[in-house]
Protein backbone atom coordinates (compact mmCIF):
# COMPACT_ATOMS: atom_id res chain seq x y z
CA UNK A 1 0.00 0.00 0.00
CA UNK A 2 1.08 3.04 -0.97
CA UNK A 3 0.30 6.11 0.52
CA UNK A 4 0.49 10.19 -0.58
CA UNK A 5 0.61 13.72 0.75
CA UNK A 6 0.18 16.77 -0.03
CA UNK A 7 2.00 20.36 1.83
CA UNK A 8 2.56 23.88 1.01
CA UNK A 9 3.42 26.46 2.54
CA UNK A 10 4.76 30.25 2.27
CA UNK A 11 6.73 33.24 4.66
CA UNK A 12 7.22 36.55 3.93
CA UNK A 13 11.11 37.87 3.50
CA UNK A 14 12.71 40.29 5.56
CA UNK A 15 15.84 42.32 6.50
CA UNK A 16 17.78 40.63 9.22
CA UNK A 17 16.48 37.26 9.06
CA UNK A 18 18.05 33.95 8.39
CA UNK A 19 17.20 32.07 5.02
CA UNK A 20 16.80 28.42 5.40
CA UNK A 21 15.85 25.79 3.05
CA UNK A 22 16.13 22.84 4.03
CA UNK A 23 18.14 22.77 6.81
CA UNK A 24 21.02 24.91 4.37
CA UNK A 25 21.59 28.29 5.45
CA UNK A 26 21.33 30.55 1.75
CA UNK A 27 23.48 33.62 1.53
CA UNK A 28 20.99 36.08 0.77
CA UNK A 29 20.12 39.74 1.86
CA UNK A 30 16.71 38.78 3.19
CA UNK A 31 15.65 35.66 5.21
CA UNK A 32 12.35 34.32 5.91
CA UNK A 33 10.25 35.75 8.62
CA UNK A 34 8.18 32.79 11.28
CA UNK A 35 8.02 32.30 14.74
CA UNK A 36 10.64 28.97 13.62
CA UNK A 37 13.60 29.23 11.32
CA UNK A 38 10.91 29.81 8.97
CA UNK A 39 12.06 27.01 7.23
CA UNK A 40 9.49 26.99 4.13
CA UNK A 41 10.66 23.78 2.60
CA UNK A 42 10.82 21.83 5.79
CA UNK A 43 7.50 22.66 6.65
CA UNK A 44 5.99 22.07 3.22
CA UNK A 45 7.38 18.78 3.53
CA UNK A 46 6.59 18.19 7.10
CA UNK A 47 3.03 18.53 6.10
CA UNK A 48 3.14 16.35 3.29
CA UNK A 49 4.93 13.44 5.70
CA UNK A 50 1.86 13.84 7.91
CA UNK A 51 -0.85 14.16 5.64
CA UNK A 52 0.01 10.86 3.24
CA UNK A 53 0.05 9.49 7.24
CA UNK A 54 -2.95 10.79 7.85
CA UNK A 55 -1.51 11.96 11.11
CA UNK A 56 -2.85 16.33 10.99
CA UNK A 57 -1.14 19.24 9.91
CA UNK A 58 1.97 21.45 11.45
CA UNK A 59 0.40 24.03 12.75
CA UNK A 60 -1.30 21.16 15.20
CA UNK A 61 1.73 19.82 16.01
CA UNK A 62 3.64 22.37 16.56
CA UNK A 63 1.54 25.56 17.38
CA UNK A 64 3.31 29.30 16.58
CA UNK A 65 1.79 30.13 19.45
CA UNK A 66 3.96 28.04 21.75
CA UNK A 67 7.04 29.40 22.88
CA UNK A 68 9.05 25.80 22.72
CA UNK A 69 9.06 26.05 19.06
CA UNK A 70 10.07 30.06 18.68
CA UNK A 71 13.22 29.79 15.95
CA UNK A 72 12.77 26.15 16.58
CA UNK A 73 15.15 24.39 14.14
CA UNK A 74 13.12 23.21 11.71
CA UNK A 75 15.23 20.08 10.84
CA UNK A 76 14.61 18.90 14.34
CA UNK A 77 10.86 19.40 14.41
CA UNK A 78 11.14 17.02 10.31
CA UNK A 79 12.58 14.40 12.79
CA UNK A 80 9.92 14.35 15.46
CA UNK A 81 7.57 14.15 12.27
CA UNK A 82 9.65 11.01 11.08
CA UNK A 83 8.89 9.71 14.81
CA UNK A 84 5.78 9.49 14.11
CA UNK A 85 5.04 8.40 11.11
CA UNK A 86 7.33 5.14 11.91
CA UNK A 87 5.62 4.81 15.16
CA UNK A 88 2.40 4.56 12.33
CA UNK A 89 4.22 1.53 11.02
CA UNK A 90 5.06 3.74 7.97
CA UNK A 91 8.68 4.67 6.07
CA UNK A 92 8.90 6.86 3.90
CA UNK A 93 9.36 5.73 -0.24
CA UNK A 94 9.98 9.32 -2.11
CA UNK A 95 9.87 13.00 -1.68
CA UNK A 96 9.13 15.64 -4.32
CA UNK A 97 9.85 19.22 -3.82
CA UNK A 98 9.39 22.68 -5.32
CA UNK A 99 10.59 25.99 -4.24
CA UNK A 100 8.93 29.16 -5.55
CA UNK A 101 11.99 31.69 -4.97
CA UNK A 102 12.59 34.88 -7.20
CA UNK A 103 16.38 35.40 -5.96
CA UNK A 104 18.63 34.22 -4.86
CA UNK A 105 19.00 31.62 -7.35
CA UNK A 106 18.32 28.19 -6.07
CA UNK A 107 20.22 25.95 -8.20
CA UNK A 108 24.20 26.13 -6.58
CA UNK A 109 22.27 25.16 -3.14
CA UNK A 110 19.91 21.89 -4.90
CA UNK A 111 22.52 19.35 -4.11
CA UNK A 112 23.02 20.75 -0.28
CA UNK A 113 19.47 20.76 0.13
CA UNK A 114 19.24 17.49 -1.38
CA UNK A 115 21.87 15.93 1.07
CA UNK A 116 20.54 17.09 4.11
CA UNK A 117 17.30 16.68 3.63
CA UNK A 118 18.21 12.90 2.63
CA UNK A 119 20.66 12.57 5.18
CA UNK A 120 17.05 13.80 7.74
CA UNK A 121 14.81 11.14 5.91
CA UNK A 122 17.33 8.51 6.16
CA UNK A 123 16.79 8.12 2.38
CA UNK A 124 19.51 8.09 -0.73
CA UNK A 125 19.21 11.02 -2.74
CA UNK A 126 17.51 9.86 -5.44
CA UNK A 127 14.54 9.70 -3.47
CA UNK A 128 14.30 13.27 -2.44
CA UNK A 129 13.88 15.34 -5.30
CA UNK A 130 14.56 19.16 -4.59
CA UNK A 131 13.62 21.50 -7.49
CA UNK A 132 13.21 25.49 -7.79
CA UNK A 133 11.16 28.02 -9.78
CA UNK A 134 10.61 31.92 -10.13
CA UNK A 135 7.76 33.55 -9.43
CA UNK A 136 8.35 35.16 -12.95
CA UNK A 137 8.54 38.70 -11.79
CA UNK A 138 4.62 38.36 -10.77
CA UNK A 139 2.50 37.84 -7.05
CA UNK A 140 4.17 37.82 -4.24
CA UNK A 141 7.14 35.54 -5.00
CA UNK A 142 7.56 37.66 -8.11
CA UNK A 143 7.90 40.83 -5.58
CA UNK A 144 10.28 39.50 -3.39
CA UNK A 145 7.59 39.22 -0.89
CA UNK A 146 8.30 36.28 0.33
CA UNK A 147 8.69 32.56 -0.75
CA UNK A 148 6.47 29.66 -1.32
CA UNK A 149 6.98 25.69 -1.34
CA UNK A 150 5.38 22.77 -2.14
CA UNK A 151 6.23 19.30 -1.77
CA UNK A 152 4.40 15.45 -1.69
CA UNK A 153 5.53 12.65 -0.01
CA UNK A 154 5.01 9.14 -0.63
CA UNK A 155 4.84 6.62 2.46
CA UNK A 156 4.31 2.86 2.04
CA UNK A 157 3.75 0.38 4.79
CA UNK A 158 6.32 -2.64 4.92
CA UNK A 159 4.70 -6.05 4.32
MG1 LIG B 1 5.76 27.68 7.90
Amino acid sequence: MTLCGIGYDCHRLAAGRRLVLGGVEIPSEQGLEGHSDADVLVHALIDALLGAGGLGDIGEHFPDTDERWRDADSMGLLGEVLGLVRAAGLQVANVDCTVVIERPRLAPHRAAIRVALAGALGLPSERVSVKATTGEGIGFVGRGEGVAALAVASLHQPA
